[in-house]
């Protein structure tokens, strides 16, 4: 564990007490050679931790989607918060307590959406969150504007 990390960005399992390696604060260097948590199979540091730490930018809202994914998943508030369309971006995007994102599955993606299946677990529990998203293009960088529900 990191010196700077506060105790808030830590979800304890609600059961077992088990800190999630997977809400970890960003740039933590133990996860930089793991597999990106999007699922694309390279590195996290190759991948969306490129991204996360700015070194890249997201060049299709599909990569966009992923990043912001796997900034979910390694507790990176920050960029999800500067990937979220001004307009739509709550005020508050601190975690869900307890929740350990586990998956991510792309349905379909085009021009300005991505359709994705993110799958997550609660206490032990499953869950799957299904959505197509809408993105923009601000300033030449992809935003999130919002997103249905299924
Ligand atoms: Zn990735």
């Amino acid at each position: 564990m990191e010196a700077e990390v506060t105790p808030s960005r830590y979800c304890a399992h609600p059961q077992t007490g088990y800190v999630s390696v997977s809400v970890a604060p960003r740039v933590q260097g133990v996860a930089l050679q793991q597999i990106c948590p999007c699922g694309s199979g390279t590195s996290y540091d190759a991948c969306c931790g490129r991204l996360h730490r700015g070194a890249a930018l997201a060049e299709t809202p599909e990569e966009l989607m992923r990043s912001r994914y796997a900034a979910y998943a390694v507790g990176d508030t920050d960029y999800v918060f500067r990937t979220w369309h001004p307009r739509t971006r709550p005020e508050d995007l601190s975690p869900h307590p307890g929740r350990t994102w586990t998956g991510l599955s792309i349905l379909g993606a085009g021009e300005d959406w991505v359709e994705f299946v993110a799958s997550y677990d609660v206490g032990g529990v499953a869950g799957e969150q299904r959505e197509r998203s809408r993105f923009e293009q601000r300033a030449g960088r992809w935003v999130y504007v919002d997103g249905e529900f299924e």
